[in-house]
């Protein structure tokens, strides 16, 4: 074949060509294939971040001591957190 780059005459099963070095096709090797869509870890970041505050900000309401407030906030967190994961979590899961 010719290397269609400087035109030099080089071997049909050359991968490169020997003097300019030009791919001659792209090598047939699988390749792995790129993840689908990525979920997206930062909405469900935001939302949990989002949620917590306003938890937060009603046990503040509710009850004056802060213990409670962060008690009710990490509750609420780690609720969020885990329907963040269901919610993510099977999707990256089933890649085929
Ligand atoms: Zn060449």
């Amino acid at each position: 074949m010719v290397c269609g780059n400087c035109g030099a005459t080089i071997a049909d099963k050359a991968i490169v060509c020997y003097r300019c070095g030009t791919p001659t096709a792209i090598p047939d090797v699988p390749r792995r294939t790129p993840p689908p869509s990525p979920a997206r870890p930062w909405l469900v970041v935001v939302l949990l971040v989002a949620a917590a505050g306003v938890l937060g900000w009603l046990a503040a309401g509710e009850v004056a001591g802060s213990v409670r407030q962060i008690v009710y906030a990490a509750a609420g967190l780690a609720l969020l957190a885990a329907g963040g994961w269901l919610a993510v979590g099977p999707r990256r899961g089933k890649v085929r």
